[in-house]
């Protein structure tokens, strides 16, 4: 198929200004560590060294709290809910008037195409900020309960696939409802995070009421282990998460952990198939697959499995893969090096365990960390790539003959994040629907976010929801309880 050559039209780096060394944000100011060690931040599009990170010891994280309990009980806990709603909309506006900023730094230090971090990461992280700004003096409104009030401190560990969004998603509704905040951005993908606490200064944030500190795995521990921290929020991995829910059991702590998911996405023979195969890219290829609610089993009805399929191998090699920074890339790189080997491992795997492996021809650059956009046919739901996470650009295409059947392969899964349904029968619709244990389920569209929505999973993909009316009694405590 003849494919348009593209001009490079590469964003301009000059809109960032990366610091060579950043400290923690704790109590409204950036601080060295006590105790703590330095690592490096890269671009996994060229491995370039973008900056060095503080590495917050157990000590910081103390400090961090401490200043999140003082600002807490100081003031924003005192604050009228139109106040704390006016800084949030201060916040949401600065993070417009930046947009460009962070949407280039999100896409050096995640490698995302920066049509995605400019299109999507930025803009929606912006409207969680104005959706929660509009809850803060409404909540007594919002049908949570008798007098909704804050935990208290809140402690918040994100992944690395959308660092600012998962960011907002986080800190607006913990800060609508009256929590103050330590949050720790992932390892990989620190940058997004510094740059909101400058975000906080800008905006004049009382000190402490949000405290930004970097770090790995222990940092973390250290965080959601804390005595003094009343709840904690968690979106990572179902491994950790499940470590998390140890380490609080017994605890007076409240949690959410938004995990893995293995989504479905369900096709069937009477779907417009030309919107079917855009949404299974989307649903797959999308910020290279790193996303949790990814569709990354397809499930097509047998007798259009080789129509969809000959027409998505069509679509897929007109996909751009390469510098995140070039508008018109579509794949960007793989966020690390661990995440490429992990990627890796499982594709050989499936291999291995006897599917079909497809890619589409393109050339990867030399630097970076990079794959192909994969699709697997002939998988079986026992392969493991039908049942892992793989968390990267690699779609198993499996077959079904009735409804039911597409059911019980699409629950035929330790998680239950997300799902989606292609079909032009609304009533198939709702009973899938009703039928998926997914805590999202899309109907002809795929990864659609809105700030009003909650999202969330069922089974291993944890508990609790974020965003939309819900998403708010994660954050508060009501009537009498304490
Ligand atoms: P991860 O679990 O390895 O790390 C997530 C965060 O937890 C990082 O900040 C990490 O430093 C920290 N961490 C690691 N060990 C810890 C510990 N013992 N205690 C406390 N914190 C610890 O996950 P990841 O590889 O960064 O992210 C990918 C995973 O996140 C995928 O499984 C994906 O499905 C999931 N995810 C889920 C959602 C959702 O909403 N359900 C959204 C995005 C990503």
């Amino acid at each position: 198929m003849p494919t348009f050559e593209y001009a490079p039209a590469p964003e301009s780096r000059a809109v960032v200004d990366i610091a060579s060394s950043y400290g923690l944000f704790i109590n409204g100011e950036f601080t060295d560590s006590q105790g703590g060690g330095t690592f490096k931040t890269i671009s996994p599009a060229t491995e370039e060294v973008l900056a060095e990170v503080t590495e917050a010891s157990a000590e910081d994280v103390d400090r961090a709290v401490a200043a999140a309990r003082t600002a807490y009980t100081r003031v924003w806990s005192r604050m009228s809910g139109a106040d704390r709603g006016k800084y949030l909309f201060r916040i949401a506006r600065i993070l417009q008037e930046r947009a460009r900023e962070f949407a280039v730094l999100e896409s050096l230090d995640n490698g995302k195409p920066i049509k995605e971090s400019r299109d999507v990461d930025v803009p929606t992280a912006a409207a969680h900020f104005f959706y929660h700004a509009g809850w803060a003096d409404k909540l007594d409104y919002a049908g949570l309960g008798p007098d909704p009030r804050p935990h208290g401190v809140v402690g918040q560990v994100i992944p690395w696939n959308f660092p600012l969004l998962m960011l907002a998603w986080k800190i607006a509704p913990a800060l609508a409802t009256g929590n103050t905040v330590v949050l720790k951005p992932a390892e990989t993908t620190p940058l997004t995070a510094l740059l909101f606490a400058q975000v906080c200064q800008q905006a004049d944030l009382p000190a402490g009421v949000v405290n930004i500190i970097t770090g790995a795995g222990p940092t973390g521990q250290a965080l959601v282990g804390h005595e003094d921290v009343d709840k904690v929020a968690f979106t990572g991995s179902t491994g950790v998460g499940k470590a998390i829910a140890r380490t609080i059991a017994g605890t007076r702590k409240k949690a959410t952990l938004e995990l893995g998911g293995k989504a479905a996405n369900i096709v069937f023979d009477d779907a417009p198939l030309d919107q079917a195969v855009e949404g299974i890219v989307n649903g797959i290829f999308f910020n290279q697959g790193h996303v949790c609610c990814a569709g990354s089993r397809l499930l097509v009805q047998e007798s259009i499995a080789d129509q969809v399929e000959a027409r998505l191998k069509r679509r897929l090699e007109t996909l751009r893969v390469g510098d995140p920074l070039d508008k018109n890339t579509d794949v960007g790189a793989i966020n690390s090096r661990a995440q490429l080997d992990r990627i890796t491992e499982l594709s050989e795997a499936g291999e291995a365990e006897g599917a079909t492996r497809w890619s589409p021809e393109c050339e990867l650059p030399s630097k970076g960390f990079w794959f192909r956009p994969t699709v697997f046919t002939g998988v079986s739901q026992t392969h493991r790539i039908a049942q892992e996470e793989i968390f990267g650009p690699v779609l198993s295409v499996l077959t079904f003959r009735t409804p039911g059947e597409a059911v019980a392969k699409a629950n035929n899964t330790p998680y239950g994040l997300s799902a989606g349904i292609w079909t032009e029968k609304g009533s198939r619709i709702l009973w899938m629907a009703d039928q998926l244990r997914a805590g999202v389920v899309w109907a002809n569209t795929f990864n659609k976010f809105d700030p009003t929505s909650p999202f969330g999973g069922y089974k291993e993909s944890g508990y609790g929801r974020e965003g939309g009316r819900h998403g708010l009694a994660a954050y508060v405590t009501t009537g009498d309880a304490t």
